[in-house]
C-alpha cells in the first residue's frame, strides 16, 4: 500500500529550514552579545516527545517558538522558571475530542473557551469531530472559534455520519450514485477547509447505516489529501474482530492509515479478547499497512443509551425510534435485543453497570444508575426491568450513559501495545454540567499517575510519547508535539511523582493534580498550578503549510 504524504509537507519543511536558517543566524550574530529568549525554563527533565529517555537540560523560547534546548547558562531571558526536578514535556495531544458538540447546551470550547479540565491534564491540542460526528462545513466553526480564540489549540476531523446526514438524511439505504458523488465533494470540501481525515462512528444513527464500500469510498478521498481514517468501529463487543478487519480493509482499499479509536474489548464473553484483537492489527502491519489505535485508561465506556437498541428500530432516526416504541410486537422485539444487551455487552448482567450521565429532561437522573433508579421508583432490580426502564428513558427523550462493561487486564494489554496512543473522548466539561465520564478530567494524569508510576505498566518517557510526538505525526502537525530548537512552543512541566487524576465514576467534576505549568504558543496559560486566564490557543488545519506561524 502507499501511504499518501500530507500536501503541505513540502512547504512545512521549507519553513523549517527557514527557521533554522535563523536561528543560526541568531546565534551568530549573537556570538558578540548574549543571546536573548523570552522564557527560559531552567533545570528540567526534558522529554523531546521521542520514546527516549529523558535529559537533564534547559529550554528557551522566543516568542510562540522554541529556540533552544540544552545549556542555557549563557541565555539572557526576559523571564526564567526554575523547572530543576519537574518534568518538561510537549503539550498533550488528543485526536479523540468532543471539544465541539451539536448540542448548543454542552457546545464544550465555544461555551467554555478557558478549557480548564483540559489544561489541568496537559492537554494542549484537541482533534474534535470523531465517532463520524463533525460540523458541516467545518470552516464555519474555525471562524467562530477564530473571532473568540480559546485557551487550547483545536482542530477536526470531517465525520462520515454528519456527511451521510447531510446528503441522505437518517434512513437506513444506500445512497444513490448521486448523492455518493455529493458525499464525496463535501468529504473533498472539508479536507480543502483543513480536516485531518475521516471519522466514522458506525454504531451511531446514521452511520450504522453506511456500507463498509461507502466508507471506502469518501476514506480514498480523505486519503488522496492526506488524510488519515478513524473509526468508532460497528461493533466493540461480540463482532469486534469483524469490525477490526472491516477497519483494515477500509485502511488497505481506500489508501490512507487507519486508527481504530478508543480501542477496547467489551462485555462479559469478551474478557482477554484484547490479545486477538491486537494480533490483527499486528498482521496488517506486518503486511505493510499503516493501523494504529488510541485508547482511554478506564474500564468503564460512555455513549447514549440509543447504541443499545437494534439497528432496524433506529431507521429514520430517534423521532421514528419513539414511534416504534408504541407498538407492542415491535416494543417487544426492542427489549428483547436490549435484554440481550444488557446481559452479555454494556450492562455485564447487572444494571448497576449502567450509569446514567446525561438526561437533558430530567437533570436529577444524572450519576444514578439503573439499579438505583429502578429500586428508588419500587421496581424490581432485574435485567427485564432495567431494559423497560432505557426503553422509557428513550422515550423521554434520552440519555447519554457510562458503560462498566470491560476488564483492567484488557486496557493494560492494549495501553502496551506500541502502536497504541493516548485520547481521551472527553471535551470541555466544567463542574456541576451533568455526570460526565471521569476520562473528561481524569485520563492523561491517570496514564501518568495510575498506570506508569503506581502499576508499573509503562516506563514514563513512552507513555508521554503515546500523548505527544506519536498524535502529532499521525495527523502531520510537524512543528508540535516535540521539545526541539523551531517548533511551536506548547509544553508542560509536571511532578511526575504527584501528578493524579481525582475525577471518579461517583465524583467526576474533579480537575486533575500535578500540573504546574502549561504554555500554548509561548503564553502560560496555567502558572504555578493557576489559570492565568490567556487564550492563545489557535485553530490548526491540515492545510497549513506553516501551521502556528
Ligand atoms: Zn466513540
Amino acid at each position: 500500500m502507499v501511504t499518501p504524504r500530507r500536501a503541505g509537507r513540502g512547504l512545512r519543511l521549507a519553513t523549517r529550514v527557514r527557521l533554522a536558517a535563523i536561528s543560526a543566524l541568531m546565534l551568530a550574530t549573537a556570538s558578540a552579545q548574549t543571546p536573548r529568549a523570552s522564557l527560559l525554563l531552567q533545570g528540567g527533565w526534558v522529554h523531546t516527545g521521542q520514546d527516549q529517555s529523558m535529559i537533564r537540560a534547559d529550554v528557551w523560547l522566543q516568542g510562540d517558538l522554541i529556540v533552544g534546548v540544552g545549556d542555557g547558562s549563557g541565555i539572557l531571558a526576559e523571564r526564567v522558571l526554575d523547572v530543576s526536578g519537574l518534568v518538561v514535556a510537549p503539550g498533550f495531544i488528543d485526536l479523540h475530542s468532543h471539544a465541539i458538540r451539536g448540542d448548543p447546551e454542552r457546545s464544550g470550547l465555544l461555551r467554555w473557551p478557558d478549557a480548564e479540565n483540559q489544561i489541568r491534564q496537559g492537554v494542549t491540542t484537541v482533534i474534535g469531530g470523531p465517532d463520524g460526528w463533525s460540523p458541516i462545513p467545518l470552516a464555519a466553526t474555525f471562524e467562530q472559534l477564530e473571532r473568540h480564540p480559546p485557551a487550547i489549540n483545536f482542530g477536526a476531523f470531517v465525520g462520515h455520519g454528519a456527511v451521510r446526514e447531510h446528503v441522505v438524511g437518517l434512513d437506513d439505504r444506500p445512497p444513490s450514485e448521486a448523492e455518493l458523488a455529493q458525499m464525496r465533494a463535501v468529504v473533498a470540501q472539508a479536507m480543502r477547509e483543513g480536516a485531518f481525515g475521516l471519522s466514522s462512528g458506525l454504531v451511531y444513527t446514521p452511520g450504522s447505516f453506511g456500507s463498509t464500500e461507502e466508507i471506502i469510498a469518501l476514506a480514498e478521498v480523505a486519503g488522496a489529501q492526506g488524510g488519515i481514517y478513524i473509526s468508532h468501529m460497528r461493533n466493540e463487543a461480540r463482532e469486534v474482530m469483524a469490525s477490526v478487519q472491516e477497519l483494515i480493509r477500509i485502511a488497505e482499499e481506500g489508501g490512507l492509515p487507519g486508527q481504530i479509536t478508543h480501542a477496547k474489548a467489551m462485555g462479559t464473553e469478551m474478557e482477554g479478547r484484547s490479545v486477538d484483537l491486537l494480533a490483527l492489527v499486528d498482521d496488517a502491519v506486518a503486511r505493510g499497512l499503516d493501523i494504529t489505535l488510541d485508547q482511554y485508561p478506564y474500564t468503564a465506556g460512555s455513549t447514549g443509551l440509543t447504541v443499545q437498541f437494534p439497528l432496524w428500530s433506529r431507521d429514520g432516526g430517534n423521532r421514528v425510534l419513539a414511534e416504534r416504541l408504541k407498538q407492542p410486537e415491535l416494543r417487544r422485539r426492542i427489549k428483547n435485543h436490549l435484554v440481550e444487551q444488557m446481559k452479555e455487552v454494556r450492562g455485564r448482567n447487572d444494571p448497576a453497570n449502567v450509569q446514567l450521565a446525561w438526561c437533558a429532561f430530567d437533570h436529577s437522573l444524572d450519576g444514578l444508575n439503573l439499579a438505583q433508579l429502578l429500586e428508588r421508583q419500587g421496581r424490581a432490580v432485574t435485567i427485564e426491568s432495567a431494559a423497560e426502564l432505557i426503553m422509557e428513558l428513550q422515550e423521554k427523550g434520552g440519555c447519554q450513559a457510562i458503560y462498566h462493561a470491560m476488564h483492567e487486564d484488557d486496557v493494560i494489554n492494549i495501553m502496551r501495545h506500541p502502536r497504541t496512543m493516548i485520547a481521551a473522548d472527553g471535551g470541555v466539561e466544567t463542574p456541576g454540567n451533568g455526570h460526565p465520564h471521569p476520562r473528561n478530567y481524569g485520563t492523561y494524569p491517570r496514564v501518568l499517575g495510575r498506570y506508569v508510576r503506581d502499576l508499573g505498566v509503562l516506563p514514563l518517557h513512552t507513555a508521554i510519547h503515546k500523548m505527544t510526538l506519536m498524535p502529532a505525526e499521525r495527523i502531520g502537525l510537524d512543528d508540535r508535539g516535540r521539545i526541539e530548537s523551531g517548533a511551536v512552543a506548547d509544553m508542560v512541566v509536571f511532578d511526575p511523582s504527584n501528578i493524579a487524576d481525582k475525577a471518579t465514576f461517583t465524583d467526576p467534576h474533579q480537575y486533575a493534580e500535578g500540573m504546574i505549568h502549561v504554555i500554548i504558543a509561548g503564553e502560560a496559560v496555567l502558572r504555578d498550578g493557576r489559570m492565568t486566564g490567556a487564550r492563545p490557543g489557535r485553530v490548526l488545519r491540515s492545510t497549513d503549510d506553516t501551521e502556528g506561524h
